[in-house]
């Protein structure tokens, strides 16, 4: 089939002698301006007034806390994969001989670029991206969020979760779904088949 191509007309950008005065764009602009005065105002008066961002939005990356303990099986991968180092974690054993937990995890603060790229390999969905963007630290120290800061419930972040199941690699389809039979020593497949939730097999 052939497809047409339109071209402009000779001359459509040649301005008339009106328009060479400026004023209808100037006149247009000004009304617009005064439009808006009489419009419900969009500015936030942040601080004063929260802003209430969505799950997509990428705020400080936290750690997700379940059943009274953190969720990351210390595996390593988001210290790893962090484009600034800014994550340090030391990982300690526990009494199953399947199961680790980071006795230290520590996240840098003034390293963090807030790339994401921690939540997107973490195996377990144990860290996650939250809402909270307005940070505050006075000193070095202060900037290094250590895991008691870090814990979040996950209660609190069920937004970002489910986010993140509708959004995460939705390329893979079924491929990327949990699959409890490569994760036998999994935190995140135990506390779904407690809680009865079905999990792929
Ligand atoms: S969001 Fe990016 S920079 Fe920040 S801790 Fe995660 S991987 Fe590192
Ligand atoms: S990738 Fe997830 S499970 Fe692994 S160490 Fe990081 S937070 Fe923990």
């Amino acid at each position: 089939m052939a497809v047409r191509i339109r071209t402009a007309p000779a001359g459509e950008r040649k301005l008339s002698w009106w328009d060479r005065l400026y004023f209808p764009a100037i006149l247009s602009g000004l009304r617009y301006t005064f439009q808006r005065l009489f419009k419900k105002p969009v500015t936030v008066q942040y601080p004063e007034e929260p802003i209430v961002l969505g799950p997509e939005f990428r705020g400080r990356p936290v750690l997700v806390a379940e059943n009274g303990r953190e969720r990351c099986v210390a595996c390593g991968l988001c210290a790893r994969v962090c484009p600034p180092f800014a994550i340090h974690m030391q990982a300690a054993e526990t009494d199953d001989p399947k199961e680790r937990y980071p006795a230290i995890f520590e996240i840098n603060m003034l390293r963090c670029i807030y790339c994401g790229l921690c939540e997107e390999v973490c195996p377990e969905e144990a860290i996650v991206m939250s809402p909270e963007y307005d940070i505050v630290f006075r000193s070095r120290e202060e900037a290094i969020f250590t895991k008691e800061k870090l814990l979040v419930e996950k209660k609190l972040l069920e937004p970002r979760l489910q986010w993140l199941q509708r959004m995460r690699n939705p390329q893979f389809g079924k491929y990327f779904r949990f699959r409890i039979g490569n994760n036998i020593h999994s935190l995140k497949a135990r506390s779904m088949v407690a809680q009865g939730e079905e999990v792929a097999s």
